[in-house]
């Protein structure tokens, strides 16, 4: 079947940005188990992944737009260090991840460290940038009642919940 709104596709990717490969699915073999059409993906690679079956393999350049959006200026922050699981190991330039108060995590760049704040760079670290996506796509399927229902796809090791 064709991948489309709705169905569950399983793939691996290889991310790159300026030709330098920064992210990989085969790193421990982390196979992405995706429901299209729920956000779950940039919109740059759910409409790549439109149409495709099982078994194609194919390379797609995501413009920010269609990405992590542009870098916006002034999304410097200063946050307290509470807020971040590894403030003790933070260094200017690094990537981190922002626990939010409202729940949820967000990420973000390290600009700098103080004593007892950090200001972060708000920009999703992506963002700006022409993304290269390598993707394999391994399965497309359905999605069951309950995938619908919680708006994920549920991987073959995702306890029912
Ligand atoms: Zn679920």
């Amino acid at each position: 079947m064709k991948a489309s709104r709705d169905s569950v596709v399983a793939l691996h990717y290889i991310l790159k940005v300026l030709g330098e490969q920064v992210e990989s699915s085969r790193d421990g073999d982390q196979t992405l188990h995706v429901l299209l059409g729920h956000g779950q993906l940039i919109p740059g690679l759910e409409s790549a992944l439109e149409g495709r079956e099982a078994g194609e393999s194919f390379s797609v350049e995501v413009a920010p737009d269609d990405g992590y959006g542009e870098r916006r200026d002034n999304a410097i922050q200063r946050v307290p260090k509470k807020y971040f699981k590894n403030a003790a190991k933070l260094k200017p330039g690094m990537a981190t991840v922002l626990s939010l108060r409202e729940g949820g995590q967000r990420a973000v760049t390290v600009h700098k460290v103080g004593m007892t704040t950090v200001d972060v760079d708000t920009n999703h670290p992506m963002a700006g940038k022409a993304l290269n996506f390598d993707v394999e796509l391994l399965e497309v399927r359905e999605a069951s009642a309950e995938e619908l229902q919680h708006g994920h796809a549920h991987g073959p090791d995702t306890p029912s919940h």
